[in-house]
């Protein structure tokens, strides 16, 4: 058997050398901090054509721009404050700590504070510094007047990316609100929580969408959330994969006219020969006394183990495309989070064996035993 490279390493010997590196790294910054400095005197961004040192810096070391952003502020800031640029070339003190410390004095701590800040870790010396910077009106006005929010398809239209910024204390007030709703959502079938990201966004789509409907188990919504249009022709020669869009122009595929057909709040429009058929609320979707008898019979999510009565929704076990009947035996209960991201979004299947009070899944592209 092949012996492993660190087989006699000891934990204390791997952290004392991991501590060393971190020395090593600190060195070559403080190196780094002086060359960069040297490079803008003799004027190299302005010769090479670059616009900014940054962008110098980010593009000959290849590194990304907030990193260069950080060695060129380093470059600066440790220009006035020469006792910790020695610190940083003895190594002594990690780049980010120095950095940090620099950013404190810089915001105009006492000296006494700035000695304290060194039993602090590197987040709480961040706070500190926050607390310290000054913010004028002026400031504020401009912070408020540079928010803003986009939306924007992505080329094929096949999603929408969304960005933007919002002053401090709004973007702290957003981000709660999507932990606290991301955190009330079911952990996946397999166990295992979706990445930070996924939670973020799934809690932005369902806060939105408790937004435009008055109650959230409403059985029968006054009014459709989203309008689907699906060119009949386009549809049958593309097996469902091409002529469904929304009526802003956002391409559509077959999972979601899957979930339109269980019946959500999303009315659904085939066109045939020019003409408008207005599926699911008139012929296909299931009829409200029938849902409302559903959502009673199960009480609350049918997945196993989810006691979920958020947005509450019925779905067919046996999908409509593959010949499912609008019956109460072909319909489930589930919550929006098993139904509209488990099911409909991440392709999970409900097992065929399952009971109908504790269903349990099989993931995407596996076969249900
Ligand atoms: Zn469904
Ligand atoms: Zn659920």
């Amino acid at each position: 058997m092949k012996t492993r490279a660190f087989d006699n390493l000891t934990t204390d010997a791997l952290e004392q050398q991991l501590v060393e590196l971190e020395s090593f790294v600190s060195q070559a910054r403080a190196r780094q901090v002086e060359l960069v400095r040297e490079a803008e005197h003799r004027q190299a961004p302005l010769s090479d054509g670059c616009r900014s040192l940054g962008e110098w810096t980010a593009g000959r070391l290849d590194i990304a721009p907030e990193t260069a952003k950080e060695l060129v502020a380093a470059t600066r800031m440790l220009a006035d404050q020469p006792e910790l640029e020695e610190i940083l070339t003895a190594g002594r003190s990690s780049f980010d700590r120095i950095l940090a410390t620099a950013h404190l004095t810089g915001a105009g701590a006492s000296p006494q504070q700035v000695e304290l800040s060194s039993g602090l870790d590197i987040p709480a010396v961040r706070r500190l510094t926050a607390q310290h910077r000054r913010i004028t009106r002026h400031q504020e006005y401009r912070i408020f007047a540079e928010r803003f929010l986009m939306l924007q398809p992505t080329l094929d239209c096949s999603a929408v990316r969304v960005w933007g910024q919002l002053p401090g204390p709004d973007g702290d007030l957003v981000e709660q609100a999507l932990h606290t709703r991301g955190d009330q959502f079911p952990l996946l079938p397999d166990g295992t929580r979706r990445s930070l990201g996924q939670r973020n966004a799934d809690a932005l789509v369902s806060i939105a969408q408790d937004s435009l409907t008055t109650s959230s188990d409403d059985a029968t919504p006054s009014r459709p959330v989203l309008s689907v249009f699906t060119n009949g022709d386009l549809a049958a020669t593309s097996h469902g994969q091409a002529g469904s869009i929304t009526s802003t122009g956002i391409q559509v595929g077959m999972q979601t006219i899957e979930e339109i057909l269980c019946g959500g709040s999303v009315e659904h429009t085939v066109i045939t020969a020019g003409q408008p058929i207005v599926m699911g609320r008139t012929t296909r979707v299931i009829p409200p006394r029938l849902k409302r008898f559903i959502l009673y019979r199960d009480g609350a999510c049918c997945a196993d183990g989810c006691t979920s009565r958020y947005r509450l929704e019925p779905h067919h076990r046996v999908p409509w495309s593959q010949g499912g009947q609008t019956n109460p035996d072909n319909l489930v209960t589930l919550c929006w989070y098993h139904h509209h991201v488990v099911i409909h979004q991440m392709g999970y299947q409900i097992k065929p064996k399952s009971t109908p009070q504790r269903l349990r899944f099989t993931p995407p592209g596996h076969d249900p035993p």
